[in-house]
């Protein structure tokens, strides 16, 4: 029998296009589908996807055959399977974008169920050999099974529709999130465009009977799976490392598709030779990129780890310090009934109140008062300290006179000053009568603080409280001409349990306390507390500020 091969001439001059259009595809299909799945859980969804790319791979090559093939055989057998391969990736494809878009683990029941009764009628044909009827040899072209033909459009038509259906219904339910959201509008979108090109150019090409249109759709198959994989990714399928790494990895990859088929397809012996250098120039800074976005991808993850365990850390130690200041809090309350007993009865004893002290107790008696005191403020001390900590202070805010609290203090410590054999001076220069809006009590324990700690640290002299106003404060200046502060020292001297070496081999008792819970106080009330020295031997002046009450 002659072989009359008229399908080297009908199709003669598409051939490169046809091989272009279908090759590019399949390759890119078959890669990323074999690059999710090796990479991926290997969910259901990562199984539908795999599926889809052979699927349509298959029936990418059938259809490069049926155009391509001059042997009119291979061109029936490919042509008869199309229409069945075609129907099975619609259907996966819709299988796939259910679970995408509801995210859910695999396909319900039900749209399986359909599914199956779909493409059951377009299997059987097949199989049975009815999906063409006879090859017509003068245009090499099968004579396509009508029916099928319209059954099929139909299937098409209901993916699509499916898959806007699917894409709503996700979107609405995920309005408010929207990284959820823009994710499905991106996959409904592109995938309703990508079959409506599909069915589209089939549709149309079969009307006009111009068939080359459906070439130049395929190209839109590469972008579409592209897309495709990005959700994929995007939904956090991927266990891998990284996904900016594996962005990376997959541009390289699409790279060395493209650069393979303009080398297949180079003219002659010169583009070749062109085209191969820049291709290796490119593909061995490609590979030096990917391996250091490997080596930032590794040390990344290695930070990730560490802030992990920091974080952990931190939550431990938060618990700790907690607890830590709740001991303290009872220990401190424990210990102050009965330091308070000693203390009551040390001055009823001063007083004479037990009969007349003997001389020789005068002394000892006097330092038990005094130890006495230093211990109650350093369990008060101990007591804000845990409070603050705690987040349980609590301020009872009130008008109050500034000036009349900070010239109270100053006179209730005069006598000390004496003791000191120091000056103590008050000047005040504001205009108003000073009130302030604050804790009375906490502000008292503040000017307290700062004005005692300028008498304890200051051995011969004068302290100064100057008062003052600017526009939306009131500023409150206690200058001593003690011992002043190095700057080292100055700039943690608000933090706990700090104290200048100088303050400590003065033997000057202490705690390191006062001025962090000082601070923390007159913050809460809206002021603040700084201190500028000049350096040791130099003096100090601190300055509590405190604000002016709106009017
Ligand atoms: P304490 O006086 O109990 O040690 P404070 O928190 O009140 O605790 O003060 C912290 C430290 O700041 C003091 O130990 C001292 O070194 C330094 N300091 C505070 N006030 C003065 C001052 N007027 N002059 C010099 N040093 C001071």
């Amino acid at each position: 029998m002659e072989f009359i091969n008229t399908c080297l001439i009908t199709t003669g001059e598409f051939r490169s296009l046809a091989l272009y259009s279908h090759l590019l595809p399949t390759i890119v299909s078959l890669i990323l589908g074999f690059f999710v799945y090796r990479f991926s859980d290997r969910s259901v969804k990562v199984r539908l996807f795999a599926l889809f790319t052979i699927l349509l791979s298959a029936w990418l090559l059938s259809d490069l055959v049926a155009w391509h093939s001059d042997n009119y055989y291979a061109v029936g057998a490919f042509w008869s399977i199309l229409d069945a391969l075609n129907v099975l990736f619609y259907v996966v494809l819709l299988n796939f974008i259910y679970t995408m878009t509801a995210q859910k683990s695999c396909p319900p029941i039900w749209l399986v169920g359909v599914s199956i009764l779909i493409t059951l009628p377009v299997i059987t044909l097949t199989a049975a050999g009815l999906s063409v009827l006879y090859f017509d040899e003068t245009n090499c072209e099968m004579s396509t099974n009508e029916v099928l033909a319209k059954y099929k459009l139909l299937v098409e038509a209901f993916s699509i529709a499916m898959v806007g259906l699917f894409g709503a219904h996700a979107i609405f339910k995920n309005f408010r999130d929207a990284r959820t959201r823009n994710r499905t509008i991106t996959l409904t979108i592109s995938s309703m465009l990508f079959l409506c090109i599909f069915t589209g150019s089939e549709y149309i090409s079969t009307a006009t009977d111009i068939y080359e249109i459906n070439l130049y759709a395929l190209f839109a198959l590469p972008v579409y799976i592209l897309i495709l994989t990005f959700s994929i990714i995007e939904q956090k399928t991927f266990n891998i490392v990284s996904d900016s790494f594996l962005y990376a990895k997959l541009l390289f990859f699409i790279f060395m598709i493209v650069a393979g088929f303009n080398l297949v397809l180079a003219d002659d012996i010169y583009e070749f030779m062109i085209t191969g250098a820049s291709t290796i120039v490119t593909t061995g800074f490609g590979m030096l990129l990917l391996r250091s976005a490997r080596r930032e991808v590794e040390q990344r993850e290695q930070i990730e780890k560490l802030a992990t365990t920091l974080e952990h850390t931190n939550i431990k130690l938060k618990e700790l310090d907690k607890q830590k200041s709740e001991f303290v809090s009872i220990a401190s309350h424990q210990l102050r009934s009965p330091l308070t007993a000693i203390r009551g009865y040390a001055s009823m004893m001063q007083e004479g109140s037990f009969g007349a002290v003997p001389e020789k107790l005068a002394e000892p008696m006097r330092r038990i008062e005094e130890s006495g005191k230093f211990m109650a403020t350093l369990i008060d001390d101990f007591l804000n300290v845990s409070r603050i900590e705690a987040g349980n202070m609590k301020y009872d805010f009130g008008e109050f006179s500034l000036t009349e609290l900070a010239s109270t203090i100053t006179n209730d410590l005069q006598t000390d000053a004496l003791n000191h054999g120091l000056l103590l001076l008050y000047r005040s220069e504001v205009t108003a009568n000073g009130i302030v809006n604050a804790d009375r009590g906490k502000t008292q324990q503040v000017l307290h603080n700062v004005i005692n700690n300028a008498i304890k640290y200051t051995k011969k002299g004068s302290v100064t409280v100057y008062i003052h106003n600017t526009q939306a404060h009131y500023v409150i200046d206690i200058i001593d001409t003690g011992i002043g502060i190095s700057p080292e020292t100055s700039v943690k001297l608000f933090e706990k349990f700090t104290r200048a070496k100088l303050a400590s081999s003065s033997n000057i008792a202490g705690t390191g306390l006062g001025l962090f819970v000082a601070r923390e106080m007159a913050r809460a009330m809206g002021g603040d507390i700084t201190v500028y020295s000049e350096g040791e031997g130099k003096g100090s002046k601190f300055t509590i500020t405190m604000p002016r009450p709106k009017k």
